[in-house]
């Protein structure tokens, strides 16, 4: 009678310690059905625990996310995505996975990309401004792939907050996404935004992050990268001066240099590149925009978990 008693309490011990983290309950994902071709997006899961491990799939790149807490008991993954303005139309699938107690869940979501028509700029400069020439070429090539070292990592933790902070106060001179031919022979679409600013304007982070690069490339001049956590990045370039350094961590507005003319330029502006998921997107909409912007009228997608 005792020994059932006692296995009775241990059966009960047992079962109630548990981990009752993945317990099963409803997720809740938000995200866009329809963008067009460079539109940032925002997607968003709601667990009703704290996963161990957590990542974003985008476009065949794997972002790892920390859970946010929120006040309800409820853990929030959010990240920004986005596609570059020369990425074909059509269907593509944004997911989130989670993982929790040995186990994982996939949480897909289907996104049409609408085409944009992207206005076309047609310019004639020096020959030598759109041929570099050879004995840059392997200076080029290294830049670049320094540049692709640093968007491939992102830190897990946010740090980005909506509305992006704008980095000078200076007018939208060349849009994102604009289709530049010059001397009559096309080149890839403008992967950034410039913007208005004289030689010496200080140039502040659209959002808190860290430095990843800070030095002078050839065609971007004096450039600095942030990475913004969870697979945001911007760049700034053509800078007069550079005010920080690699590894540096940096808050929404501090200045990180200051505007100029250096590297392939015409005049002095602030090239303001925004990369998301190791794509490049336009930034404009998220100086506007907040979080609530981008997910009003999104009805969601209720999950239950098993
Ligand atoms: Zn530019």
């Amino acid at each position: 009678m005792r020994r059932s008693l006692i296995a009775a309490v241990l059966l009960l011990v047992l079962l109630l310690s548990r981990p009752v983290g993945a317990a099963p309950g409803s997720a809740r994902f938000v995200a866009p059905d329809r963008v067009v071709q460079g539109e940032p997006f925002l997607v968003e899961l709601l667990l009703p625990f704290e996963p161990d491990r957590a990542e974003l799939r985008w476009l065949g790149r794997s972002q790892p996310l920390r859970a946010e807490p929120l006040a309800d008991g409820l853990w929030r993954l959010r990240a920004l995505a986005g596609t570059t303005a020369s990425h074909p139309a059509g269907k593509e699938i944004v997911a989130f996975r989670v993982e929790a107690d040995g186990r994982t869940w996939s949480f897909p979501w289907q996104i049409e990309i609408g085409a944009k028509a992207f206005p076309e700029s047609r310019l004639t400069v020096p020959e030598k401004m759109v041929v570099p020439p050879d004995e840059v070429r392997s200076r080029i090539e290294a830049e670049g792939r320094r540049v692709a070292q640093a968007l491939a990592r992102s830190q897990e933790e946010i740090l980005w907050a909506l509305p992006l902070h704008r980095p000078v106060k200076g007018i939208v001179t060349c849009p994102y996404g604009w289709r530049r031919v010059y001397n009559g022979k096309p080149r890839s679409p403008h992967s950034g935004v410039d913007l208005r600013a004289a030689v010496g304007t200080p140039v502040g982070a659209v959002a808190a992050g860290v430095v990843v690069l800070a030095e002078e490339h050839y065609f971007a001049g004096n450039v600095v990268y942030v990475d913004h956590g969870g697979g945001v990045l911007s760049a700034y370039g053509h800078l007069s001066r550079i005010d920080v350094g690699p590894g540096q961590p940096v808050k929404a507005g501090q200045t990180v240099g200051l505007a100029g003319a250096t590297g392939r330029v015409t005049g002095p502006h602030l090239h303001l590149g925004l990369f998301l998921q190791g794509r490049h997107a336009d930034a404009v909409p998220l100086f506007e925009a907040d979080e609530k912007a981008l997910l009003e009228g999104r009805e969601g997608l209720e999950v239950s978990l098993r």
